[in-house]
C-alpha cells in the first residue's frame, strides 16, 4: 500500500525544522527528507540565533538546547587598512533570565531540533534526497521522488525547506536559480581558543559574548559584510561578498579572509587559535523583490529558498523559523477546515507572512540592496577611508588648529565625492533605509 503523509518537509535547517516540528506537534503526518549524513551537516551560519522566534516554536528551549553563549555586546566596526571606527552596544540588560541572542554552533543546534521533531512524531529521513517533485494530471503538487530505491512518497503538501541553494523548486520552475546579484559567497572559519582567553580578550564572563561586525576596506569595494562572534571555547570569523561582485573582481573569497584575519584590529583577537574547521555557503541576498512566488498548489517555500533574509540586519536563522513556522499554522488551518491543499487555499500561508515581521521589515529594506550593490566602492571603499581619516584628525594633537583640521575633513570627503555626490548619498540613504 502506498503510504500518504499530511506534509512532506524537504529539508532539516532552521526553517524545515520549524515547519516539521511545528506540522507534527499539532497531530500531522510528517515525513522530512534530508540529504545530509545528519540535520545540520550541510548547513552553515554565524551563527547569531535568535531566541523570541524559536521560543514560538519550543517555549522552553533553553532547557537542553546547545547553546554557547548569550550576547550582551554588540560592536560595528566601519574598517580601512589599518584603523576601525565603531559602535559598541553593551548592556547589563542582556544579562536576563531569558536572553535574546545566543551563538550557537549549526551542526549541534541542528541535530538537537531535529530531535525534538522526532520527538514530535515526525519522521525524518536523512542522506535522502528529494529529486523531483511529483504532480498529479492536474499540475497539483502530491509528493516527491527521492534517491532511495522505489523512493517516490505521497503527501497532500509539500513543503520546500530546501535552502538557497535546493534545486528541487529550481527544477520544478517554482522558484528561479538565484542570480549571481542576489546571492553573497560567504566563507567561515571556526578558531579554538581557550575559554577564559576569549573572556579575557572581549571583557566577557561566563557565558556572556560579544559579535563584530564589520564593513569596508576589509570587502575590497564589494558589497560585503565580515564578522567574528564568540563561541564558549572558538571564535567563528568570517566574510562574504556577492557572488556577481566577485565574478567581476576576480577577487578570491579566501584571500579575502585571509586578509581579515591580518587585519591589525582582527589579529590580535585570534591570535594563538586553532584553526578546526572551513565552510563556505550562500546567502540570499536579493531582500524583498526576489521573493518568488511563496505557494501553489500542494506546496509551500520557506525560508532561505524563499529568499527571506535580511541583509541589512544580518539575520536568516529567525526568518527561517518564523517562515517555516507559518506555513505549518497555514496548513493546519487548511486542514481543520476540511480544505484541500490548493493555491487558494494555500494563500493563507502569504497573508500570515506578510502579517508578520519577515515580510514587513523585507519590504521596509527593499530598494537597500540595489543601492549597495551599485555603489560598492563607495560605501565599502570610499566612506570607510573618509570617516577613519576624519576620526583620526580629529584625535590627533599636532598643534594643528580645530577649525584648519575642521576644513580638512570636509575637503577630504567634498575631493572624494563633490557636494553633489554627498547630498545625494545621503538621500539615497535615507530614502532606502525609511
Ligand atoms: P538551510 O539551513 O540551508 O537548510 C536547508 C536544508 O535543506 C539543508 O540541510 C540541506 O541539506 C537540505 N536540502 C537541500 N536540498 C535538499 C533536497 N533536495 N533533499 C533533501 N534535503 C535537501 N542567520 C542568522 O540568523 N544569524 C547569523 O548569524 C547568520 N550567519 C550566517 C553566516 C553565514 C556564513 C551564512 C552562510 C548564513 C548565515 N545566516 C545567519 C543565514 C542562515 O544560516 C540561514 O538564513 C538559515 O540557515 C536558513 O535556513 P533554511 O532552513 O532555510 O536553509
Amino acid at each position: 500500500m502506498i503510504e500518504q503523509f499530511d506534509a512532506i518537509v524537504v529539508g532539516a535547517g532552521m526553517s524545515g525544522n520549524a515547519a516539521a516540528y511545528t506540522l507534527a506537534s499539532q497531530g500531522l503526518k510528517v515525513l522530512q527528507l534530508e540529504r545530509g549524513e545528519y540535520p545540520g551537516s550541510k548547513n552553515v551560519q554565524g551563527a547569531i540565533m535568535y531566541a523570541n522566534m524559536l521560543e514560538k516554536i519550543i517555549p522552553d528551549f533553553r532547557d537542553d538546547a546547545p547553546l554557547e553563549r548569550h550576547l550582551v555586546e554588540q560592536r560595528l566596526w566601519v574598517m580601512d587598512d589599518t584603523s576601525h571606527t565603531g559602535i559598541h552596544y553593551r548592556s547589563d540588560d542582556f544579562n536576563e533570565a531569558k536572553p535574546n541572542r545566543y551563538t550557537i554552533i549549526r551542526a549541534q543546534f541542528d541535530k538537537w531540533f531535529s530531535r525534538k521533531v522526532r520527538e514530535a512524531g515526525a519522521t525524518v529521513l536523512c542522506e535522502t534526497t528529494a529529486t523531483e517533485l511529483v504532480r498529479d494530471g492536474n499540475g497539483k503538487v502530491i509528493g516527491v521522488r527521492t534517491d532511495r530505491a522505489g523512493g517516490v512518497v505521497f503527501a497532500n503538501v509539500v513543503v520546500l525547506a530546501e535552502g538557497v541553494s535546493g534545486l528541487l523548486g529550481t527544477r520544478a520552475g517554482l522558484r528561479e536559480m538565484p542570480k549571481p546579484e542576489t546571492v553573497a559567497l560567504a566563507v567561515k572559519e571556526m578558531h579554538f581558543l581557550p575559554e577564559e582567553v576569549i573572556g579575557q580578550r572581549f571583557g566577557v564572563k561566563g557565558d556572556e559574548g560579544c559579535v563584530i561586525e564589520a564593513v569596508g576596506t576589509i570587502s575590497r569595494s564589494m558589497a560585503g559584510l565580515g564578522f567574528l562572534y564568540t563561541n564558549k571555547e572558538s571564535i567563528s570569523l568570517g566574510i562574504g561578498c556577492l557572488v556577481s561582485d566577485f565574478a567581476a573582481t576576480m577577487e578570491s573569497p579566501s584571500a579575502l579572509l585571509d586578509a581579515m584575519k591580518n587585519h591589525p584590529s582582527i589579529r590580535p583577537l585570534i591570535a594563538g587559535s586553532e584553526v578546526k574547521e572551513y565552510a563556505a555557503h550562500l546567502i540570499p541576498e536579493g531582500g524583498y523583490r526576489a521573493i518568488p512566488q511563496l505557494f501553489g498548489d500542494g506546496w509551500v517555500i520557506v525560508g532561505d529558498a524563499a529568499q527571506l533574509n535580511n541583509a541589512i540586519h544580518r539575520e536568516g536563522s529567525n526568518l527561517a523559523m518564523t517562515s517555516g513556522r507559518v506555513a505549518a499554522e497555514a496548513i493546519i488551518k487548511v486542514k481543520s477546515r476540511n480544505g484541500p491543499m490548493t493555491k487558494a487555499n494555500l494563500a493563507l500561508y502569504k497573508t500570515m507572512l506578510d502579517d508578520s515581521f519577515v515580510i514587513k521589515d523585507l519590504k521596509k529594506y527593499k530598494d537597500m540592496p540595489a543601492l549597495l550593490h551599485t555603489n560598492s566602492s563607495n560605501f565599502f571603499d570610499s566612506y570607510p577611508r573618509l570617516m577613519s581619516h576624519a576620526a583620526q584628525n580629529f584625535m590627533r594633537v599636532d598643534g594643528t588648529p580645530k577649525i584648519e583640521k575642521e576644513k580638512n575633513t570636509t575637503a577630504a570627503f567634498i575631493n572624494a565625492r563633490s557636494r553633489w555626490g554627498l547630498v545625494s548619498d545621503a538621500v539615497r540613504l535615507a530614502l532606502a533605509w525609511r
